[in-house]
Parts: C-alpha cells; sequence; structure tokens
C-alpha cells in the first residue's frame, strides 16, 4: 500500500502539492502537522499536512517527504477550514493564506537566515550536540543560512534542530529584533490640597521663614503654575527655579508639595477596574443587556455607540462573561489603534489573561502567543490584536469583538490574502458558533445595512459616559473669511481665537490635516509646469524640513527647485497644504507653545508613534498636528480643542466611499475632544459650509448621512446593493497593459454584460514604472458569488495561457475598499 499526503506550500500555488510517505509516516502523521518538503529543483519548504490518503497524483510522481516537523498539529482543524474559505471567498491560494496566518519562524525554508539573539542567554548543558555545534557557529558569525546549518551539520535534516534552538529562545529567523516599548514614567508635583485655604498658606509661609530655600521654591512653583496652568514636572521645577531636586525632595518629605505620576493616574482614573470591578453606567449597563438579548437571536451585533460612550466597558463585561464560561475571547482592531493605552486598560482589569498579538512584536513574541492560543492555556483567555489575529489557533472561542468596525484597514491591500478582517471575523465566529460584535460611532454602509435588514442585531448607546455633553461643532466659512482679510495663513481668525483660550486654560489642541507634507503641488506661474516624479504619474510633494520634493508613492526625492525645471522662471508658488505647512504657521503664532506632528514622516521609527502619544499624554506638546492617524480611538483626557483645517479635500476624493469616509473621520476626530469633563469644541473650516456632508456631521445625524448615501449607492450600484470585484493589470510596457486589459474586459463584457466597468487608468496610473489599469465586476445580489467567481477563474486560465501577457501581473481584489 502507499501513502500520500496533499500538503499546502508557503507559495501563491493554485492546488496542494502531493508528496508520498512510508506507512509508519502515515501512522504518526496528522493533520495540521509540519513537514520539510523539497521542490522545485534544490528548494527545501516548510509546509502543511492538508489531508492524508491513498490515491497518487495524476500528471507527476509523488516525491518523498525530508522529514516531520512536528510531534503533534500546529494548525489546527478549524484553521484548515478557515484557511480554505478566505482563499476561496478572496480568490488567493491556500499558500499566501498560509504564509499570512503563521509567524514567520514556524516556515523555514532553505534560504532562511538564522541569527543569534542577542543577550540569550546560552547554557550549553541544555543544548544537544547538534544545537551546540549550530550555537558555536553562530557565536563566529552573525548570521548562517540553513543550507550553512546543512553543511556545518553534515545532513540535510537540521530543520528540528534549528526549531528546537528557536523555542529555547536562542535563535531568530529572517527577523529583525524589538525590544518591547515601555512608557517613560514622568514625575509631576502638584501642592498639597491641605494649602488651598489661605490661612493654612499663610502659616505655611510663615514657618518656611527659617527655611529661604525651600520657601524660594515654593514661590518658584506658585510663579509657574500661575503662568502655565498644566501639570509640572519636577524637573521643569528644578530647572525653571534653579533649586536644587533635594530642596524639592524636602518639600515633599514635609507633605507640602506631593509628587504623582502622570501614568498611574491614569489607570485609577480609569475606575480602578482591578480592585473594584466596573460599574457600567445606567444606559451602559442597558446598551449591555440589549447586546446579550440581540445574541439570543442572532449571531452578529452591531454596537453603534457615539465616541466616549464607554464602548470599551462594555466589550470587557462581554469578555469577562465568555472567560468565566472558559471560553476564549478575541478583540480585534485596527493595527493603529491597538495603543498601549488600550493594552493596559485591558491588562489592569484582566491581569495575564491577556495576550498581544501585533507586528510590531518579535518573531519569538508571536510564536509564543501563538503556543499559549494553540494549547489554550490560562494566558490565552483574551486576545487581543490587529487584522492578522483572526489566524490564531483558536479551539474555544466565545466571542470577537471588532472595535472601530468601519475602519477601511481591516482590509488587507497588499499582499493576497486580500481579506477584509471584520467580515473573515464573522465567519471565523460562526465555525465555533460564537458570537461576534461589531462597533464603531461611525459604522460602515454595509454593517448598518445588514443590521437595518435584520441580519444583524443594532445595539446603539448614544450619551457619552459620565453625562459629558457631545463636543459642539462650529462650522467656519473659510471663502468668506479670506474675501474678508480674517486669515493668517490657513487659519481662520475664528480658528486662532480658540486655540489660544484652549492653550491659554493650560488644555490641548488636534488639528487634522488630511496631507502630510509642506504643500503638496508646486507650480510656475509663468508656465504652469510642476515636476513630477518619473517613475509614478504624480506630482512631487514639498517638505520643507528637509528642503526636498519627493514622491509619496515610490519615495523618490531630489532637493527643492528655485527656478521652474521647464523653463527657469524663479516665479514658484505652491499649491494646497500639508501638515508640515500648518506646523510651521502653528510655530510662528505660537511661538512659546510646543507643537509636533503626527504623520506617516514622524511615526516612521521603532515606537515613534508610541513616543508620540506618550508625550501628548503627558502634556509635553500642546498642539498636535495630524493626519488621519490622529482618528483611531485615541483618548486624550485634556483635550478640549479639536480643527478640522480643510474638510473639502476629503470631501473630493474620486472614490464612491468619499462621502461615507469623510463623515467617519471628521466625527471620529471631533470625538477626540472634551472627552472627560468639559464639552469639547470643533472647528471644521470649509470653502464648502453648506455641503450636506459637512451640516451631518455638524448635528452628528448618523441617520441622515446614512440615508442619503444608501439611496447614491443604490441608483449607481455600489455595495452593499452590488457586490464588486476589481481587477487590476499591471506591466512596465504600456500597450501590453492596455492590451491585456481589453482582452479580459471583452471575455468577462461577454458573460457579466453591462455590469463590467473599465478597463480604466487608476488616478494614479503609474507607480515605480508600472502601468496600472483596472476593471470591475459588480454582482448584484441576486446573481451567485460562488458561480460568478467560478466563471471568473476560467476567464483568468484563458487568459494565463496567453504567452504575450506573461509579464502583465493581474491582481483581484474582492470586495475593494
Ligand atoms: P469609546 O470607546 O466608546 O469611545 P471609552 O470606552 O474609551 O469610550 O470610554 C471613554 C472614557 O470614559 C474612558 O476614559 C473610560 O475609562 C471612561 N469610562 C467609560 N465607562 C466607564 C465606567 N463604567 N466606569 C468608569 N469609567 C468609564
Ligand atoms: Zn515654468
Ligand atoms: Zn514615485
Amino acid at each position: 500500500m502507499a501513502y500520500f499526503i496533499d500538503v499546502i506550500l508557503p507559495l501563491p500555488l493554485q492546488k496542494r502539492f502531493t508528496y508520498s510517505i512510508t506507512k509508519a509516516e502515515a501512522e504518526f502523521l496528522e493533520e495540521g502537522m509540519r513537514v520539510a518538503v523539497p521542490f522545485g529543483k534544490s528548494k527545501v519548504y516548510t509546509a502543511i499536512v492538508g489531508k492524508i490518503h491513498q490515491n497518487p497524483p495524476q500528471v507527476y510522481e509523488a516525491k518523498p517527504i525530508n522529514q516531520i516537523l512536528d510531534k503533534s498539529p500546529l494548525v489546527t482543524a478549524y484553521q484548515l477550514k478557515f484557511w480554505k474559505w478566505i482563499a476561496s471567498y478572496y480568490m488567493c491560494a491556500e499558500g499566501d493564506v498560509l504564509k499570512a496566518a503563521l509567524p514567520g519562524a514556524f516556515l523555514l525554508e532553505s534560504e532562511s537566515i538564522v541569527q543569534l539573539i542577542k543577550d540569550a542567554e546560552v547554557d550549553e548543558n541544555q543544548l544537544k550536540d547538534e544545537e551546540f555545534l549550530v550555537i558555536e557557529a553562530l557565536q563566529r558569525q552573525s548570521s548562517v543560512k540553513i543550507q550553512e546549518v546543512m553543511k556545518i551539520l553534515d545532513k540535510k535534516a537540521v530543520l528540528p534542530v534549528i526549531n528546537a534552538l528557536v523555542e529555547k529562545g536562542l535563535v531568530v529567523l529572517n527577523q529583525e529584533i524589538y525590544e518591547q516599548y515601555k512608557p517613560k514614567k514622568i514625575r509631576f508635583v502638584k501642592l498639597n490640597p491641605v494649602y488651598d485655604n489661605e490661612a493654612e498658606m499663610h502659616r505655611l509661609l510663615d514657618d518656611l521663614e527659617k527655611a529661604p530655600k525651600q520657601k524660594e521654591a515654593l514661590l518658584s512653583f506658585f510663579s509657574i503654575k500661575a503662568q502655565h496652568k498644566k501639570p509640572l514636572k519636577v524637573k521643569d521645577l528644578s530647572e525653571k527655579s534653579g533649586v536644587s531636586a533635594a530642596i524639592i525632595k524636602n518639600l515633599i518629605t514635609k507633605k507640602i508639595l506631593e509628587e504623582y505620576y502622570e501614568k498611574t493616574d491614569r489607570v485609577t482614573f480609569t475606575g480602578d477596574a482591578s480592585e473594584s470591578g466596573i460599574q457600567l453606567s445606567e444606559i451602559q449597563q442597558k446598551a449591555f443587556s440589549e447586546i446579550e438579548a440581540g445574541f439570543k437571536e442572532l449571531d452578529v451585533c452591531l454596537f453603534h455607540g457615539i465616541t466616549s460612550s464607554g464602548k470599551t466597558e462594555i466589550y470587557i463585561k462581554l469578555i469577562e462573561k465568555v472567560i468565566n464560561q472558559g471560553q476564549q475571547a478575541l478583540y480585534v482592531l485596527p493595527e493603529i489603534a491597538l495603543t498601549t493605552q488600550l493594552i493596559e486598560r485591558l491588562r489592569a482589569y484582566f491581569g495575564d489573561k491577556v495576550l498581544v498579538y501585533h507586528s510590531k512584536y518579535s518573531v519569538n513574541e508571536r510564536v509564543e502567543v501563538y503556543r499559549h492560543i494553540l494549547e489554550d492555556s490560562a494566558k490565552a483567555r483574551i486576545v487581543i490584536g490587529a487584522r492578522s489575529s483572526i489566524f490564531l489557533p483558536f479551539s474555544n472561542l466565545g466571542l470577537v469583538v471588532v472595535d472601530e468596525e468601519h475602519e477601511t484597514s481591516f482590509k488587507q491591500f497588499d499582499p493576497a490574502p486580500r481579506y477584509h478582517a471584520r467580515d473573515a471575523a464573522v465567519v471565523l465566529a460562526n465555525f465555533f458558533k460564537a458570537k461576534t460584535i461589531l462597533g464603531s460611532a461611525t459604522p460602515s454602509l454595509e454593517s448598518y445595512f445588514n443590521a437595518q435588514h435584520h441580519k444583524y442585531a443594532l445595539v446603539e448607546l448614544n450619551r457619552r459616559y459620565g453625562d459629558v455633553l457631545e463636543p459642539e461643532i462650529e462650522i467656519v466659512d473659510i471663502k468668506t473669511k479670506y474675501k474678508k482679510k480674517e486669515m493668517k495663513g490657513h487659519f481662520s481668525d475664528r480658528m486662532l481665537a480658540e486655540i489660544k483660550d484652549t492653550l491659554n486654560a493650560g488644555e490641548q489642541v488636534i488639528l487634522f490635516q488630511n496631507r502630510r507634507g509642506f504643500s503638496p503641488v508646486l507650480e510656475c506661474n509663468t508656465c504652469g509646469h510642476s515636476p513630477q516624479c518619473p517613475n509614478c504619474d504624480v506630482s512631487l510633494t514639498y517638505h520643507s524640513h528637509n528642503n526636498q520634493l519627493r514622491c509619496h508613492y515610490c519615495g523618490y526625492h531630489i532637493a527643492m527647485q528655485k527656478k521652474c525645471m521647464a523653463c527657469d522662471s524663479s516665479e514658484i508658488t505652491t499649491k494646497g497644504f500639508g501638515t508640515e505647512q500648518i506646523e510651521t504657521e502653528l510655530k510662528a503664532i505660537f511661538s512659546e507653545y510646543k507643537t509636533a506632528r503626527m504623520d506617516q514622516d514622524t511615526t516612521r521609527g521603532k515606537y515613534a508613534y508610541e513616543k508620540l502619544i506618550n508625550s501628548f499624554e503627558q502634556q509635553e506638546i500642546d498642539i498636535l498636528i495630524g493626519t488621519q492617524m490622529l482618528t483611531k480611538g485615541l483618548d486624550f483626557r485634556k483635550v478640549n480643542l479639536v480643527g478640522i483645517m480643510n474638510a473639502d479635500n476629503l470631501l473630493n476624493f474620486p472614490d464612491f466611499r468619499a462621502h461615507e469616509r469623510s463623515f467617519q473621520l471628521m466625527l471620529q476626530v471631533a470625538g477626540r475632544a472634551g472627552r472627560t469633563k468639559k464639552r469639547g469644541k470643533v472647528l471644521i473650516q470649509s470653502y464648502n459650509p453648506h455641503h450636506q456632508i459637512i451640516q451631518q456631521v455638524s448635528m452628528g445625524d448618523y441617520a441622515g448621512m446614512y440615508k442619503d448615501q444608501l439611496e447614491e449607492r443604490y441608483n449607481y450600484k455600489y455595495p452593499p446593493f452590488h457586490r464588486l470585484i476589481r481587477i487590476t493589470l499591471k506591466c512596465r510596457d504600456f500597450s501590453k497593459t492596455n492590451d491585456a486589459a481589453d482582452w479580459l474586459a471583452v471575455g468577462m463584457k461577454n458573460v457579466f454584460k453591462e455590469n463590467v466597468l473599465g478597463p480604466e487608468f487608476p488616478p494614479v496610473a503609474r507607480i515605480r514604472n508600472e502601468y496600472y489599469k483596472n476593471i470591475l465586476l459588480k454582482i448584484p445580489q441576486q446573481q451567485s458569488l460562488g458561480k460568478t467567481k467560478e466563471v471568473l477563474q476560467r476567464i483568468m486560465r484563458s487568459f494565463n495561457a496567453i504567452g504575450a501577457f506573461r509579464s502583465v501581473k493581474v491582481v483581484i481584489n474582492v470586495d475593494p475598499i
């Protein structure tokens, strides 16, 4: 009897591959285990066993496997089923899903590079002989390839040795090593409230006559506090007053001043959760009960709660219930919203039952998290993670929370699988008969539509926690302001007045400008030329801090030009404006305050994002200017003013979702204002103040926005009424791109008729010297999705058979965003 396995290789192959195994191997192997297999001429890959059977492949001779890498399955039956669903729904290879689903360290291949972990403690007695040889080699050279390890150990079957070293935490593969970010704690001082009373204060100052240095320090403290109402750092007090740290220490010991840490304060602020448990307010409790009632009827509940209504607390209560029943809970949120803030809040409540799965974590940490979940260990009760956490090996899932469900970053754009984590999470939960809660202050039209049609339960929460009022929104008509000369740079007089008031009160400001850089476009007044990227069809963007013109698509850059590159005229003007320009203007007006920028340029480095958030929290920054990064569920306590510099460039984006997205973005940034006690203020500057979306934002009118947008979607045949599949062709050869797109469009139109749109060049038709062309397929509700995809696959097979189109890459995107 011959035995075979079908395996999934980490490659974009349309089919599984079959290998032969011995009887003994067949008895040992289980589905979901890893095997090392030869592939192609000389490569070795780690593959996952999908099926064990006795049918030899028809068109090729099955090769034997190299070896078995696991003692028990690494991938569960649920995962294999889920991968299959993702591959078929999103029209990609199972191998693509495999690569997205497993931490890279599980997927050794012959080209993998092995490195010793810095500071790893090597206990030679704990090492087997072969492991020792590898470590010894690594102590001499910084890295070795797996192929070299084969030479060192003089055998082919080296993967188990490497695996053992990975699991012992001594080596890493193909990866950078990250450290974990720890927010620094800053020491502040405040006056002991006993002395808030005048008589006590006089007595104190008299007492201090004998300690002139201490008195001097105290007086400095008062004068600094009179100028700035912000919390005062011990460091600043000693610098500004010239008093030594020792004297300040004395004042603290005497209980005249009190020291405190902003960080610890935060945790107590969120309700002393770890001790007393969270007390839901009456309306929170009502929402909670409605969600539970909804779950009795339906598996998915859309939770529409305005910003700062305390959705997180309600998730926590739902999670608690599920884990008390011995099940696991998954909390998915957009990568950028996965902040230390939130992790701390959950850890404060659930302690070490919370695991975090994050792309910034090292491979070893990810391997560890994966193992804990696979073993359903005590630490793996709650997993909080970004979109790829839906691929973890749950066995016992009871609840999935998808927070900020409207976020478009849940959809993976590149590479395949181009999945939408929210939609996939609903399917995943379904496998486990678990419940899913989708939460947002501004739900996606799709989800709200599902709720309106009773596919999802719907729960709404319209009050902020602690009865804080929603921010007051004021619209500033900058067209008129420019006419009346009431603008200073890009700031209206209203905006400047409000910023001033806010800063004077010791509070913070957030300014939103959805464009980075200084001035997006440089234009010659004489001939109209603007410098273009040579690799992409876009104009270069001016960045003042390094005086460069940059391409935001490929990174190409040149020095800022003094003269027009076409006609040599020196009359060049800048058009439009970005975050950098806002910052420059602000610095000139509010020179005594500290400003910072949060955009792709300032958050590139390791933990740069966390550091910015941290120093904004600590009030080291007074005004934060940012792009849409600012909108992601951040909870700052001292922000009282949010300014939207220009609403129009959001609204004019050429996309059928532009209006929905502008509404969501504006309402989300607005939600950063006034989250604690005082009512916040939001100013929206626009040339078009009567635009229906701006009006709807100002009234928080989600229902109105939903109704209008839905009508448009219906009229123009867009989701949720029609489903979309977008096919993108790209190639370095312009005419080949056109020919291939035409061929494919004709083939599709033969079948799908007028529901095929294009081919069309996208707004940026060339990126990194590749030409792009799109074809859009609209699928009416009554048309079978499965059949449609089958037909499309068939057309693709014919397309792939045409030699002339070999060099054309085709990307299929199901439910594009
Ligand atoms: P959302 O996610 O809906 O925007 P959050 O969950 O961040 O709102 O809550 C807003 C603020 O109110 C947070 O600082 C949170 O700690 C606080 N809060 C909400 N509910 C409670 C509660 N029941 N007890 C104590 N604090 C709460
Ligand atoms: Zn010119
Ligand atoms: Zn470019």
